[in-house]
Order: structure tokens, then sequence, then C-alpha cells
């Protein structure tokens, strides 16, 4: 566990405050002028460069695996890359922030081509929520998972992968970007990665990757909000951890359709895009890195992430980092998926 102290892309990824905003609305300071706004504006074109970090490595073609615990527990030359570029690009501008990142590296001299000086100019002309604008840097901490959805990334799944950092205060996660590197590859394309681990390219007139990004109160933008059609039970879950309990708890859903593909942040977009109603995984293995940032998301269009018996999750930099009695996440009808967890599910996993 490391713990210390860009370009622009396209004009598609400009957030509008007409789109998700979901809750109160007071605003006092400029945003330029909040530390919270202005580590959310660095934290975009941070993750931004992460993306291309993580497009880079696939195109050199040498992924560096290595087995961290165990042979679905992965880390590759993009997850370590990035989460050097992270962490000490925000440690630079942010001294006094506590950031935790994934990876457990070496600490060394972090090459100047992994550090990124912007800020996306767009996030500062929003306004800071009033409950916010005091926030100090040091009361701050930063929950970095430098790429999610690893096993998936090695087997040339790309669209499951995401870059996930999460901002928490008084142990609360409160805004979160999201980066997903490859947004838009065309499916075709997918079979051809696979077997050559060619440079992924967008479709006609599409850009490869986007970015999404929210903060309490303000709402979650870079993304278009879809629910499921009413009365319909699609679950998403694992497909590289599964296990019992995991199955179990799927099956009580009653789904109407089950979909099992990698990453927390994956599986949080499919739920604000309308492609899946709960996020359920009734198992340890999930960490705060994984969970902080796309919690930010899907609670900013008032959605509800918990663990499986329904306990809201903490972010102090104290906390444990496994989320060990699992997650439980839906954009809408949280009450419905929580009241079907088995008992024997719930008490096989403690909090
Ligand atoms: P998944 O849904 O399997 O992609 O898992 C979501 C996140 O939790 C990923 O970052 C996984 O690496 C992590 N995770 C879930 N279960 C485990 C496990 N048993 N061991 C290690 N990491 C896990
Ligand atoms: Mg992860
Ligand atoms: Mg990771």
């Amino acid at each position: 566990m490391l713990e210390t102290g860009f370009k622009l892309l396209s004009s598609s990824n400009l957030p509008t405050l007409a789109s998700q905003s979901s809750r109160i609305t007071e605003f006092t300071m400029a945003s330029r002028n909040t530390v919270l706004m202005r580590l959310v504006a660095s934290a975009y074109s941070v993750a931004q460069k992460a993306g291309m970090i993580v497009r880079r490595v696939i195109a050199e073609g040498d992924l560096g695996i290595v087995e961290k615990t165990c042979a679905t527990d992965l880390q590759t030359k993009a997850d370590r890359l990035v989460q050097m570029s992270i962490c000490s690009s925000l440690a630079r501008k942010f001294p006094k922030l506590t950031i935790i990142g994934e990876e457990d590296l070496p600490s060394e001299e972090v090459d100047q081509e992994l550090i990124e000086d912007g800020q996306w100019e767009e996030i500062l002309k929003q306004p800071c929520p009033s409950q916010y604008s005091a926030i100090k840097e040091e009361d701050l901490v930063v929950w970095v998972d430098p790429l999610d959805g690893t096993k998936e990334y090695t087997e040339g799944l790309l669209d499951n992968v995401t870059v996930l950092i999460g901002i928490a205060y008084e142990g609360k996660a409160i805004a979160g970007i999201i980066n997903q590197p490859y947004y838009n590859y065309e499916n075709n394309e997918k079979q051809q990665l696979r077997e050559h681990r060619n440079e992924a390219k967008a479709g006609p007139d599409a850009v490869l990757g986007r970015t999404i990004w929210g903060v309490l109160g303000l709402g979650a933008f870079g993304f278009q909000l879809k629910e499921v059609p009413a009365g319909k039970h699609i679950i998403t879950t694992t497909r590289s951890h599964s296990n019992k309990l995991v199955t179990d708890c799927v099956t009580a859903m009653n789904p109407d359709v089950v979909l099992r593909v990698g990453g927390a942040g994956n599986k949080i977009i499919q739920l604000i895009e309308g492609k899946a109603s709960a996020y359920v995984f009734a198992s340890p293995g999930c960490k705060k890195w994984d969970t902080c940032a796309p919690e930010v998301i899907l609670h900013a269009v008032g959605g509800k992430l918990t663990d499986i018996h329904g306990n809201v999750l903490q972010y102090h930099k104290d906390v444990k980092h496994l989320n060990s009695a699992g997650v439980l996440a839906t954009l809408r009808n949280y009450d419905y998926y929580a009241s079907r967890v088995p008992e024997s599910v719930k008490n096989a996993l403690v909090p």
C-alpha cells in the first residue's frame, strides 16, 4: 500500500450543470478558491493521463503481469505506472493530502513524464457545495485504484477497465472521478485485441475513453443517466472472483438476467447507464479504493451503495481496506434487493 503525505481529450466530456444533479444546491464560494474543487479538477486531468497510460501499455505489448495473492489477484505494468502517476501528481500539488493507493510499490523517484500538472477548467467553473467550501487539504483522504478490473485487462476485456480516484472527508465519500480508457471501442475489435493486443481504436466519429466525475450536492457528469425498464431485475456481479456465497445471493434476487463482468467501477457504470439494476457481491475481496469513487457517482444521482447488511461504508484514512461484508448497490429500488439477501449470506459476512 502506498501512502504519501494533460491533456484535454474531447469536448464531449464537458460537464454541464443541467445534467444529473440530484440534491441540495446551496453554493457559496467560487470553485477556483476551494481545495475540494481544485482537487477534483486536478484529479480529472490526472485520470485522463492515467487512461492514456493504460492504453499505451497495451499498445506496447508487454503487460508485465505479477501475481499478488493468487492467480486472480494480478498487477500489471499499467497498475504500477498509473499509481505512480496519480499519487505523485496529486501529492506534488496537494502535499498535505492523505493518498492511499492499491499497489504496494517501492518508493522511488517518479519519471517526470508520468507527472500531470493540468486541471480541468470546466470543473473550476462549477460552484462548490457550501458544506465543502471550507475543507482543508489535510482533511481529505484520496483512495486510488490505478486500474480496476486488472484480471479482465490481461484477458483483453478492455471495456471492463476503469481508473478510480475517490475523495473522502470525515469518513464519507464525497467526490469521485472514473476514467474508462476503452469506452467507445468497437465490439468487433475485441477479438482482434485479444489476439494481437493492438492499440484499440474508437468507432467512426467516436473518441476513445471518457471521464465521469461527481461531487455530492453538485451532481455527476460525463454520462447520460438511464434506468433499467421498471420491474426488470438485472443483476451484475463478479466474473473472476465468484464463489458459493456470491451465487447464492445473486440467485436470491430472483434475477431476470445475470451479468458477470469485471471491475467495481464498470459495474457502477452499468447501474447509472441502465444496463443493470443491482450490483451484488456477497464476498470479501473488494476494497475501499474499489468503492470510493463509484459510490460517489452513484450517490450523486440518487442511488445507494452499502455492504451486504446495509451498512454505509467508511473511508477514514485508518479504516480497514477490505470491504469484508461485500457490496450491494442500486440506482433505484435498493430496499427490494436488500430485503432478499439471505440470512445465511449475512451470517457468513462479518462487517
Ligand atoms: P470483480 O467484480 O471481481 O471485478 O471485483 C471488483 C474489485 O474487487 C476488483 O478490483 C477486484 O480485484 C477486487 N476483488 C474482488 N474479489 C477479490 C478477491 N477475492 N481477491 C482480490 N481482489 C478481489
Ligand atoms: Mg479494483
Ligand atoms: Mg486495481
